[in-house]
């Protein structure tokens, strides 16, 4: 690898993740705050995250190809806002950072930087895809006004259903929501108890576990430290990743097929990208392809990392799916292993360590799925 590639590679990768919305320039271009840092720096790794490797169509390529479900076009005055204040690109209400051209057309974050990228890989100049005029990081400039907007816009809380500004939901989801998921204040001693806020009290009066003998919380406790060793098994073990040398990351999109079998099934599969000089692609699944995953209520997604390229020699590597800046999934880390070579370009299915079913769903009903991946290449 050149060195070039290695700095923006492992500089990016070394980027402060305490803003919340993810580390890198990519996460810093979507930083909603006024006067974020912009977007120096990002095409590299843009380019290189939205490769299509120009062998498959992009399904995003006419960037206007999504259709968004009607809504009520003399509906409420919010529902008639969505369509004044969504990217034009994506049509969905920008989550982040808003952009415009010279004539004021809006692009979420997201879309921006896709357009700026994909030019960059065609080597034209970028344009505004509603008309045309160009675009680039100096031409065009954050809508405030829209963002600010957008935060006020309804949005619904995902415990109890009810409506509120996107600015204070998650105070509301996280501190004032009756239904928000609470656990028993006798965990520490093992209480495995999880249910909504409203009937926590109800939970604490009858808790058997203040009441337990000593004997008895010596077993729980040892079975909680055997966790813990665990967790702190793991996170050595990515600490210990990180010092590799050949480290390299990129934003992953898994986006919705449906095989062309008599009864469809669905699947997921991103864009070609290419990580440490290498072209890979990765695929998803759903209840491991069980034949109708719609009539059991356990869901889980399971994806496998595929090396398109051909290598010389083996490559041995340890990877790892996390949550990339642009979506709030709830993924454990866990670090998986696979020497590739010619002959075993594919790694298993592995389980997708989302945390249950419910979330499993929101990934389900979200438009895409997006990551982020990061790659270790083990030298001997
Ligand atoms: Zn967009
Ligand atoms: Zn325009
Ligand atoms: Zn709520
Ligand atoms: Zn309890």
């Amino acid at each position: 690898m050149s060195s070039m590639e290695e700095r923006m590679e492992l500089g990016v990768a070394a980027g402060p993740s305490s803003s919340g919305l993810g580390v890198g320039p990519v996460g810093g271009a979507m930083d909603a705050g006024p006067g974020s840092a912009g977007l120096a720096g990002i095409q590299e790794e843009s380019a290189v995250r939205r490769d299509g490797a120009g062998s498959e169509p992009d399904p995003d390529a006419p960037p206007k190809k999504r259709v968004r479900l009607q809504e009520g076009e003399a509906g409420k005055l919010e529902e008639r806002l969505y369509s004044v204040l969504c990217c034009t690109v994506c049509l969905d209400l920008p989550k982040a950072s808003v952009y415009q051209c010279t004539n004021g057309h809006l692009m979420c974050a997201g879309c921006f930087i896709h357009l700026l990228a994909d030019a960059r890989l065609k080597e034209e100049q970028a344009t505004c895809p509603n008309c045309r005029c160009e675009i680039s990081k100096s031409l065009c400039c954050r809508n405030l006004a829209v963002e600010k907007a957008v935060s006020e816009l309804p949005s619904e809380c995902s415990y109890c259903l009810k409506q509120f500004p996107r600015s204070s939901l998650e105070h509301h989801q996280t501190e004032e929501c009756q239904d928000r998921v609470t656990q028993c204040k006798y965990k520490r001693i093992g209480c495995p108890w999880q249910g909504p806020f409203h009937e926590l009290s109800a939970h604490e009066v009858e808790c058997s576990h203040p009441s337990k003998t000593g004997m008895e919380l010596m077993g729980i406790l040892d079975e909680m430290d055997q966790s813990l060793r665990r967790e702190l098994q793991l996170y050595n073990g990515i600490f210990s990743l990180l010092c590799f040398e050949k480290i390299g990351f990129t934003e992953v999109q898994f986006r919705p097929y449906r095989t062309d079998d008599f009864i469809t099934r669905l699947y997921y599969e991103t864009p070609r990208f290419t990580v440490l000089n290498q072209t890979w692609v990765l695929k998803a699944r759903v209840n491991d392809s069980e034949r109708n995953p719609n009539l059991s209520c356990k869901r889980t997604l399971s994806f496998q990392l595929i090396l398109k390229s051909k290598v010389n020699s083996a490559l041995e590597c340890s990877f790892l799916l996390l949550k990339g800046p642009y979506d709030d999934v709830k993924i454990k880390p866990v670090i998986q292993h696979h020497v590739f070579s010619n002959d075993a370009n594919e790694t298993e299915y592995a389980l997708l360590p989302i945390n249950d079913s419910v979330e499993c769903n929101k990934l389900l009903a979200a438009k895409n799925i997006n990551l982020r991946l990061f790659i270790f290449q083990i030298q001997k």
